[in-house]
């Protein structure tokens, strides 16, 4: 088994995430990465990168090519750049959820509402995945229960999450892979409700 130098979720208990923060660890091939909404209604943004290649990053578009589906469920993969298999949805009881949206950034929170230096998932992730020593631009996130219809036009917009508190949903590793989870902070649309709150992992 090859060994990273990433950092481990403590076994067999669940890892808060508090409300605008994020989280960096190493999660195996084989294991399950569980991603659970705490208190209901919060999107989680989840990215990574290869173990073995820190520039092979979550592809959201390779995802969407291979699987032919913007709303990824159970029994969809989530691919790298370079083609990996890095995850398999397995169980998803409150899905679908998002791969077309992306990271929240400083600079969306500025074009879209004209908010200067807000809490963003880009930010929040870089620093996250930075404190293991990537350094990596997130730009391409799987979101957890995000609710992003697509019309009959093409037209995308987000609606509340239809999650509520305790729903998860899990992914299990084909890939080692460093994961950076975010609690959105968007607090200016309805993507958490309006109401930014925490997001809980467990990796077994
Ligand atoms: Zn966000």
């Amino acid at each position: 088994m090859a060994v990273h130098p990433y950092a481990l979720l403590p076994a067999g208990q669940r890892t808060i995430i508090p409300a605008r923060a994020a989280r960096a660890f190493l999660v195996r091939a084989g294991q399950h990465l569980r991603v659970f909404d705490q208190e209901g209604q919060q999107v989680a943004d989840v990215a990574w990168v290869a173990a073995d290649d820190p520039s092979d990053a979550f592809s959201g578009i390779v995802t969407t090519q291979f699987n032919k589906a913007v709303y990824l469920t159970s029994g969809h993969v989530l691919y790298t750049e370079r083609r990996r298999q890095a995850f398999t949805i397995v169980d998803d009881p409150a899905g679908p959820h998002d791969v077309l949206m992306g990271a929240c950034s400083r600079q969306s929170y500025l074009l879209r509402y004209g908010a200067a230096d807000h809490p963003n998932c880009q930010d929040l992730l870089q620093a996250a995945l930075a404190e293991q020593g990537v350094h990596h631009v997130v730009s391409d996130t799987f979101n957890a229960f995000m609710n992003v219809p697509v019309d009959a036009q093409g037209r995308l917009s987000v609606e509340v999450p239809r999650s509520r508190a305790g729903d998860s949903v899990t992914l299990r590793a084909e890939l080692d892979c460093l994961v950076a989870i975010s609690a959105c902070p968007a607090d200016l649309s309805a993507c958490n409700g309006w109401n930014p709150t925490s997001i809980g992992v467990e990796v077994g």
